[in-house]
């Protein structure tokens, strides 16, 4: 289990602009979560990777960006309208409402009686138009899954692909949770990245462990160490009915080992569904001359915010440098959100500024994710570049104007080189301003 404390990982995500509550200053809107400028390059960093990983460097995979609102019948094809609930109990007492698997008993916060147990729909309804009537309901999706069913058909008749080939979606999901918790863990309002892989009924075993070694290789791109995710084998009795066969991918979250991803073989469930609730046959012809078939699907599921939360304790480190303690974010340069910051020795120095943001510039151009920094003293900088994750700082200084170092320092690089300073070890290097480019990407 993980040392770090979570309270650690919040405050320090919401001092240095990673993830704000939501709605602060109104007092908050539980289950919700705002990211701050550095929390969206980073939840940006991760989405992009992923995409590249799974969509853009394949040829059996293509996008998708579906709309959130969906015709209601959707959902009650997938079964969600009728089944996608959680077991509520409320306090007899004290009228707060809990899941009933979460709780024993009595109730948890004035010891009260519970009254029954009831299904809770975790899908947020609204209504669509200006008439309100049961025609205008519909839902904010609970998973972005559903937008890749209804389209099948589209990009088939698009793309002609064949199988094995398929179809990845990022986007917002919404599940009103009754009892959202644990920081971004658990929230009302988060992000999925999933993908349903069409294969012939008879090759979905072998698809399936392909997508179980893809997620670990995503987790090892993003910097979430193998040794604190685990695999869940769900039994018969927890998978959900159309599955034969789950894993769930579990991570060593401060909070206990929890779900951070799921990978499940869905049969043709879905496609089915939708074809006879919609009316619309969604097959496909495969082979020449062959005739249409419903494919099986694999689906592996990712969860943005669980990843940025195992990302986060994963790279909060505590350590000694120089004598003093310092906190940083132990970042894989592919998920910083900065990847380098610059500064000019003294900010009060018109010729250090200058070539200082003339490096920056040049830098900038190449690597956007590239901060300027010239606020208080160099060993501040160096903190607070730390503290956010990013991998480099770079510094310009005498030398780099080709003036001759101070008395009692020697000149290892001369004009054009500046210090570049690791993270991790704290140790500074004098390179020349044209090598930076590659150290940096
Ligand atoms: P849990 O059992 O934790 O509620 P789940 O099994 O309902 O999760 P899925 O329906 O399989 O989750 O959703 C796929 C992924 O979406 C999860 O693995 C997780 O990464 C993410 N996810 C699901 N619910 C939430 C939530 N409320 N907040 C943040 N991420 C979520």
């Amino acid at each position: 289990m993980s040392e770090v404390s979570m309270d650690k990982v919040v405050s320090l995500a919401k001092r240095r602009g990673f993830i704000y509550p939501g709605s602060e200053i109104y007092g908050g809107l539980s289950g919700t979560w705002d990211y701050g400028p550095l929390g969206v390059e980073l939840k940006n960093n991760i989405k992009n990777l992923w995409w590249r990983m799974f969509v853009q460097d394949r040829d059996d995979m293509c996008g998708l960006d579906a709309a959130i609102l969906m015709n209601a019948r959707a959902w009650q094809a997938s079964g969600h309208v009728s089944g996608f609930s959680d077991p509520l109990v409320e306090c007899k007492k004290c009228k707060r409402r809990f899941r009933a698997d979460q709780v024993e008993g009595k109730c948890p916060e004035c010891d009260g009686p519970f009254g029954d147990v009831r299904q809770f729909n975790m899908m947020f309804k609204t209504q669509i138009g200006a008439t309100e009537d049961e025609s205008s309901v519909t839902y904010l999706r609970p998973e972005t899954a559903g937008g890749i069913f209804v389209n099948f058909k589209n990009v088939v008749d698009s793309f002609h692909p064949k199988l094995p080939f398929g179809i990845a979606q990022i986007g917002k999901a919404f599940r009103n949770e009754i009892a959202p918790r644990d920081f971004i863990f658990r929230s009302r309002e988060f992000e999925q990245m999933e993908i349903e892989y069409f294969v012939r009924p008879s090759e979905w075993e072998g698809a399936f462990e392909m997508w179980r070694k893809n997620v670990h290789a995503f987790n090892e791109a993003v910097g979430i160490p193998a040794q604190s995710v685990h695999e869940l084998e769900v039994g018969d009795t927890d998978r959900a009915h159309y599955s034969k066969r789950t894993i769930d991918f579990e991570f060593d979250f401060p909070f206990g080992r929890k779900e951070l991803y799921g990978l499940a073989y869905r049969t043709d469930f879905d496609l089915a569904a939708h074809s006879e609730v919609s009316g619309v046959p969604l097959k496909m012809v495969d082979g020449e001359g062959e005739e249409p078939i419903t494919p099986h699907v694999v689906e592996p599921s990712f969860g943005v915010d669980r990843t940025i939360l195992a990302v986060l304790t994963s790279a909060y480190t505590e350590d000694e440098l120089g004598g003093e303690a310092r906190t940083y974010l132990k970042f894989n340069s592919a998920v910083a959100p900065i990847k380098a910051a610059v500064f000019p020795l003294l900010k009060n120095k018109p010729e250090l500024v200058a070539k200082a943001r003339e490096v920056y510039a040049m830098l900038k151009k190449q690597v956007p994710q590239v901060m300027w920094d010239d606020n208080g003293n160099i060993g501040k900088r160096y903190r607070r570049q730390d503290e956010i994750g990013t991998p480099y700082c770079i510094t310009i200084d005498f030398e780099t104007l080709g003036e001759l170092p101070a008395k009692g320092e020697s000149a290892s690089g001369g004009k054009d080189t500046v210090t570049i300073r690791d993270r991790d070890t704290g140790e500074q290097e004098r390179v020349s301003v044209s090598e930076l480019l590659s150290r940096v990407v």
